[in-house]
C-alpha cells in the first residue's frame, strides 16, 4: 500500500484530498503547515507528496528545496494557483517532480499521482545534463564542462526544454509553445535563429554537436560530445 502525505494548510481541501486517497487505498498523512509537513517527510518513507505552495510557517517551494538538499527524493506534486505560470515553472526548478492547478478534479489529482508512484523514487537533481552540457535552471546558469556560458533569457529557456525531453525530437512548433506563449504569432524560423545562436555557444566552441536537426522539422539534444 502507498503512503501519501499531503502538505495543504485549507483544512477542508485537505481533509477531501485525504478521504478520496483513502477511498483508493492509500495511506494518508495530513500536514497543515510547511515546517510539519517537511518534518513528516524527513520522519517517514513516503511513496509521494502532495505539497500546496501557499502554506503558513515555510512555503511549499521551500519545503520542496529543503527535501532535496536534503538528499530526499520522494515525488512530489505540487499544487498551484490558478493563473501562476511563474509557480508552475518554480515548482519544477525546486525539485518538484509535477505539478496540479487549482481547482483540480480528483480523478486528475489521482492520475498525476499513478503516473509519479510508477516512476518510482529515483535521484532526480534539479540540474539538467546532457553529457558534458550542465543547465542548473534555479541558478540560471549554464556550463559546458568546467566553462560557464552565458545565455540569454529565451536562448536558456529553448536549451533547458529541449533538455527536459531528454532525448525526444521536439518540433518547432512545441518550442514556440513552451517558450513563447500561446499568443505569439511570429514567424516560426525565429526558432532557428535561436538554435543557430545556442550552437555557436554550447556547441562549436568545444567541438561538440549536441543540438541535432531532425530531418522533418525538430530539434533533438544528444550528448554530442567531440570525437576523439
Ligand atoms: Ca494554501
Amino acid at each position: 500500500m502507498a503512503r501519501i502525505l499531503v502538505v495543504e494548510d485549507e483544512t477542508r481541501l485537505a481533509a477531501a484530498i485525504r478521504r478520496g486517497l483513502e477511498i483508493e487505498g492509500y495511506a494518508v498523512d495530513v500536514a497543515l503547515d510547511g515546517v510539519d509537513g517537511q518534518w513528516h517527510a524527513e520522519q517517514a518513507a513516503y511513496d509521494a507528496i502532495v505539497l500546496d505552495i501557499m502554506l503558513p510557517g515555510r512555503d511549499g517551494f521551500a519545503v520542496c528545496a529543503n527535501l532535496r538538499a536534503a538528499s530526499i527524493w520522494t515525488p512530489v506534486l505540487m499544487l498551484t494557483a490558478r493563473d501562476a505560470k511563474k509557480d508552475e515553472v518554480r515548482a519544477l526548478d525546486t525539485g518538484a517532480d509535477d505539478y496540479l492547478v487549482k481547482p483540480f478534479a480528483f480523478s486528475v489529482l489521482l492520475a498525476r499521482l499513478r503516473a509519479l508512484l510508477r516512476r518510482g523514487l529515483k535521484e532526480r537533481p534539479a540540474v539538467l545534463q546532457a553529457g558534458s552540457l550542465r543547465l542548473d535552471p534555479a541558478a540560471h546558469r549554464c556550463h559546458r564542462g568546467e566553462v560557464e556560458v552565458e545565455l540569454t533569457g529565451r536562448e536558456f529557456a529553448i536549451l533547458e526544454f529541449l533538455l527536459r525531453q531528454s532525448g525526444d525530437v521536439v518540433s518547432k512548433a512545441a518550442i514556440m509553445e513552451n517558450v513563447w506563449d500561446f499568443a505569439f504569432e511570429g514567424d516560426p524560423n525565429i526558432v532557428e535563429v535561436y538554435i543557430r545562436r545556442l550552437r555557436k555557444k554550447v556547441d562549436e566552441p568545444f567541438g561538440c554537436h549536441s543540438i541535432e536537426t531532425v530531418r522533418g522539422g525538430g530539434y533533438r539534444l544528444a550528448a554530442g560530445e567531440p570525437r576523439t
